[in-house]
């Protein structure tokens, strides 16, 4: 069987009605809502529509297992081999779960079978290696006494995850969560439940304890506040649009004060300068904005320009753009899948009109195609002489559209690098060595790439400043967030 036609077998699979994960088993609720492929506009299933009460039933149980120990409690050996059985059982059922997810929410294979459960295996793995290898401290204290620094589990943790790459942000809280000893409710995002609900199933059959893990489907506005307002969980791991991360700040400040990590989005800058390896830079740039049609929160959406290379450099990337083959997401001849929603690409057709309105260039694309499959595809879109006051230049469009600004000088790359409310993301090109390092200090943002775009494994943090959010993602200090330190002070 060729691996398309695996991929064809699955995607032709029937998907029964899918209900939350809760205390081991699923969980069927009184009311659905449809999932709907941006494939082709058709219902795959549905998935329950989940209501405060089954928050409760999901915090309840979560909130048992943690205080019973069955989790934090076992030896460290055994909880690093739960955790390693679930990464194989991720590897194992990888193009299952690939399909399942690109049926929902419309990534590449291409890009989701590396990305999702490539990367989520991956992370279980490291983090099941960080459970007997990161422990406590002894204090350098006087010879009377004797401190010890624990690190506890926090207890149960809300993560709430969006729809794009659900496998690779949700086992980027999962991972961290699980090996600190803590118990979970998940909540996906309403559009891209259905690989986290296998996942949690294959956590189960990995041996992780009941109740340990609980995944709660449905709306934002319901299941996400009911969780981030509840008064037994103790922290919110969060990943998705600024206007949630400040709801649930202010759920925290209305209930109890819990702890919200906020990872959010992003408008970063590709910095190209005239020295640099132009031709890599131009294909790297363009991969960099409109692989996932966009919709990859580090996506340099914004490309600055030496003013000398840029009308060059910009042909060059638009001829990029022009070569994606743009479709079915799950054909291996496809290089950029689906739009995730109608919704979405509404909102990116709304950028397209404000760019063109407020004066900048449309160099190619900006238009809706495909429209005949029933399902969700845009072109790859530049636009050039995008200005600081444009809106295509301030905010995070989440789409296929690349803004175009030239620089003049290094100063003036850096401040309007800098000029956005955001800080998750950007990227220099140059040769100059010592230009390089320069911009990696006058950056502000989470992650700077130097000569390349994306990619950084599990091994290092991604932490976004200024509206990007707080706390890290991924690496060893991903553990931070969902342990306490708790000392012990004892007089010899
Ligand atoms: P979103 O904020 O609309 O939804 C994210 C999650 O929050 C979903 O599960 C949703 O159901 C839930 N939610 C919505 N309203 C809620 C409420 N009132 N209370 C509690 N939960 C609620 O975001 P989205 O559209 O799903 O995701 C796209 C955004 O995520 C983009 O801004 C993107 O940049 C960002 N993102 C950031 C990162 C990162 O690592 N920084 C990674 C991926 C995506």
């Amino acid at each position: 069987m060729t691996e398309q036609s695996k991929i064809d077998a699955l995607r032709a699979q029937a998907v029964p009605a899918q209900g939350h994960w809760i205390n081991g088993a699923r969980a069927l609720g009184n009311t659905s809502m449809a999932v709907i492929s941006p494939i082709d506009g058709q219902q795959i299933t549905t998935i329950t529509d989940g209501t405060a009460a089954d928050v409760d039933r999901a915090v309840a149980n979560a909130k048992t297992a943690f205080d019973d120990r069955r989790w934090a409690g076992m030896p460290p050996a055994a909880r690093k081999t739960v955790m390693h059985r679930w990464a194989d059982l991720i590897a194992d059922n990888a193009l299952e779960l690939a399909v399942l997810g690109i049926r929902d929410n419309g990534t590449e294979f291409g890009m989701a079978i590396k990305a999702e459960p490539g990367s989520a295996a991956a992370t279980i793995r490291y983090y099941a290696e960080a459970i007997d290898k990161v422990y406590g401290e002894i204090a350098p204290t006087a010879e009377t006494h004797l401190g010890l620094v624990h690190r506890e589990p926090v207890g149960v943790v809300g993560a709430i995850v969006p729809w794009n790459f659900p496998l690779m942000i949700g086992t980027w809280k999962l991972g961290p969560a699980l090996a600190a000893g803590n118990s979970v409710v998940l909540k996906p995002g309403e559009t891209a439940s259905l690989s986290l609900l296998r996942l949690a199933e294959l956590a189960s059959e990995a041996g992780l304890p009941d109740g340990v893990l609980n995944v709660v489907t449905g709306n934002g506005a319901v299941v996400g506040e009911a969780l981030a307002l509840h008064p037994d969980v103790s922290t919110i791991a969060f990943t998705g649009s600024g206007a949630t991360g400040r709801r649930l700040l202010e759920y925290s400040a209305r209930s109890n004060l819990k702890r919200c990590f906020l990872e959010l989005g992003g408008k970063s800058a590709n910095v190209v300068f005239a020295d640099s390896n132009l031709d890599k830079a131009a294909k790297v740039a363009a991969g960099g904005i409109f692989r996932n049609s966009g919709q990859v929160c580090v996506a340099g959406s914004r490309l600055l320009v030496e003013a000398t290379v840029a009308d060059d450099f910009t042909a060059r990337v638009a001829e990029h753009a022009e070569a994606f083959r743009v479709g079915d997401p799950l054909d291996l001849a496809t290089h950029i899948g689906a739009v995730h929603s109608e919704r979405e690409l509404q909102k990116n057709l709304g950028f397209v009109t404000d760019a063109t309105e407020e004066g900048a260039t449309l160099v190619t694309g900006g238009n809706r195609i495909l429209a005949e499959t029933g399902g969700t595809y845009m072109q790859p879109t530049v636009f050039k002489g995008v200005t600081p006051n444009h809106r295509l230049f301030r905010e995070e469009a989440f789409g296929p559209i690349l803004a175009v600004t030239p620089f003049e000088s290094e100063a003036e790359a850096m401040a309007l690098a800098n000029a956005t409310d955001y800080g998750l993301a950007g990227a220099v090109w140059t040769r100059d060595l010592s230009r390089a390092h320069r911009c990696i200090r006058a950056m502000r943002t989470g992650v700077v790439h130097v000569n390349c775009y994306g990619g950084p494994d599990i091994t290092v943090p991604l932490a976004g400043v200024g509206q990007s959010g707080n706390g890290a993602d991924k690496s060893l200090h991903a553990l931070d967030k969902y342990t306490d330190l708790k000392t012990a002070w004892i007089e010899l």
